[in-house]
């Protein structure tokens, strides 16, 4: 069959989960049997989002390849189980670089480079690029920002040129708000209409209308939008709030998108999607009767985005454990001696959040040395697991100046150090350790235990490293380096035998954690809080 091209376009407003309707619609084709992949096309100028902060744009994902990615990418994988690249996430900036680029190397001699169409056209080739490996059935395309923005303009204009050159072959399903205007007691539908407008005023006609709502859209209001926005009354569909982004699939399908999908691009829909491990899971989210809570020691609490993949992955784990996630966030720059003990004793376990920087860390400190002492199930990620190190060699080593070196580079005691190909880099953009790495867990560790075998993979995003010089010194004290890359001998993972669950992962595992299967060592943090929580009861 030839590549289907389904664009995915928003309007009226920011942040109505475009990412999470094309993941539910990839979900939906991915369980009838097709290959699927969805890309993200943001208007932004940065090269890629490694060099914002989380106040920006939330997370930053990494992809098995090494990209620092959109978080829209981390609900792609989590929907869909497929893994994202490079090419799955490109921005304004890639895409005017690249054109700078061929300029300069004479590509385009005699000619003024101009938007349209040098632009668009780089646009419609990074488009199609996944399509050429003949490798997907349908390629999802989301366009970043909303309709109307002067930013998004090369892109629908881009659009609508692949509309006409594929035709059949490709349709574009628009996403917007509906509000309801409590006073009235009314749901809206103008502002659906003039977005709609605002797409056809640039050449675009959507084929299918996916609409954001708090109240359920009536028939007749169905009707009306489709008369007034030029679509088949089927092709209007509701997007109704729901209690988990994991059940918006199903609502989809309810509706028949799936479906309307198939048969708009020319295929005929056959039999039902096997959506049956999904249902089992959602099943388990809603039965769920008791709960576990976890503390999140980080510094960006007050941001829902931050860490995104890490609370997803925590959801998942705790559904396949039938426990619902009670997730409590500590703000690492407000935890001291005396109100530790108030803000960690009710909880099941601890996550020390990755991160960059001071702020914040001494906070982290003080809670590893009481989770430590108070043997409470604790993960610490990436910079989580090099302050439990530093931690480690403060209170147990004695070396009461230990740090890292990022935090302070005169220490005398760097126990987490720059990695030596790091000390020559000067560049910030896409230089850190990147992308999935190999990892072998020593025998008989419990990290080991939790993967069920010792050749791991995943990935990383981080300049420092735990320093070799104090290995020797950290296992003979008890905290064992039971984790390290194959080639370069880099230590991956620490653990505390002997205590509930105390380890440090320098890679994220929140990355590679998918609904239908879900982080092995996520799941043991997440079984080991269950546990102290039981043996809590008991007491
Ligand atoms: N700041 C630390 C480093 O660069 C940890 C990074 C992280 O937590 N992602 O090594």
């Amino acid at each position: 069959m030839e590549t289907k091209y389904i664009f995915v376009t928003g309007g009226v407003a920011s942040s109505l989960g475009k990412g999470i309707i094309s993941s539910s619609l990839a979900c939906l084709l991915k369980a009838r049997g097709y290959r699927v992949t969805i890309q993200k096309f943001d208007p932004y100028i940065n090269i890629d989002p490694g060099t914002l902060n989380p106040y920006e744009h939330g997370e930053c994902y990494v992809t098995v390849d090494g990209h620092e990615a959109d978080l829209d990418l981390g609900h792609y994988e989590r929907f869909t189980d497929i893994k994202t690249t490079r090419a799955n996430n490109i921005t304004t900036g890639r895409i005017y670089q690249s054109v700078i680029n061929k300029e300069r190397r004479g590509d385009y001699l005699g000619k003024t480079v101009q938007i349209v169409p040098h632009i668009t056209d780089e646009i419609k080739r990074n488009v199609k690029l996944l399509g050429m490996t003949g490798n997907f059935d349908f390629i999802i395309t989301e366009i970043g920002g909303t309709v109307g923005d002067i930013e998004s303009l090369p892109y629908l204009e881009s659009v609508r040129q692949l509309r006409w050159e594929l035709g059949n072959n490709s349709l574009c399903i628009h996403l917007t708000y509906v509000p309801y205007i409590a006073a009235a007691k009314e749901l809206k539908t103008k502002p659906t209409q003039h977005s709609v407008k605002q797409l056809q005023e640039v050449g675009i006609q959507p084929d299918i209308l996916v609409l954001r709502t708090e109240k359920h859209i009536s028939p007749e209001m169905r009707k009306k939008i489709a008369l007034f926005c030029n679509v088949t009354p089927d092709s209007v569909i509701q997007s109704i709030d729901v209690n988990s982004i994991y059940k918006v699939p199903l609502k989809m399908h309810e509706q028949h998108l799936d479906e309307i999908v198939l048969r708009k691009t020319g295929v005929t829909p056959e039999g039902e999607p096997h959506m049956q491990p999904w249902l089992d899971f959602i099943d388990k989210m809603d039965n769920a009767a008791q709960s576990v809570t976890i503390g999140l020691v980080g510094k960006y609490v007050e941001l829902q985005d931050a860490y995104k993949s890490i609370n997803e992955a925590l959801f998942q784990a705790a559904t396949y454990a039938d426990r619902k996630l009670k997730l409590v966030y500590i703000h690492s720059e407000k935890i001291n001696d005396s109100n530790v003990d108030e803000k960690l004793s009710p909880l099941d376990g601890v996550i020390i959040a990755p991160g960059f920087g001071q702020r914040g860390i001494e906070g982290k400190f003080t809670a590893l040395k009481w989770c430590r002492e108070h043997d409470m199930p604790t993960f610490g990620i990436c910079l989580g697991m090099q302050c439990m190190v530093i931690e480690f060699a403060r209170n147990v080593l004695g070396y009461h100046d230990a740090n890292s070196t990022e935090m302070d580079p005169q220490t005398p005691h760097n126990v987490i150090d720059l990695m030596a190909e790091q000390k020559t880099i000067s560049n910030l953009g896409g230089t850190m350790r990147l992308g999935a790495f190999d990892c072998t867990l020593r025998p008989g560790s419990r990290a080991a235990e939790a993967y069920g075998k010792t050749e791991i993979s995943e990935r990383h995003r981080h300049r420092f490293e735990f320093n070799e010089a104090y290995r020797e010194e950290f296992e003979k004290a008890g905290m064992l380096c039971v984790g390290e890359n194959p080639v370069s001998h880099l230590v991956e993972v620490v653990e505390i035998p002997g205590k509930r669950w105390f380890i440090g992962t320098q890679y994220h595992p929140e990355y590679s954690s998918t609904v239908l299967s879900p982080n092995p060592i996520f799941r043991s943090f997440i079984d080991a809080a269950v546990q102290y929580h039981q043996s809590k009861d008991q007491h």
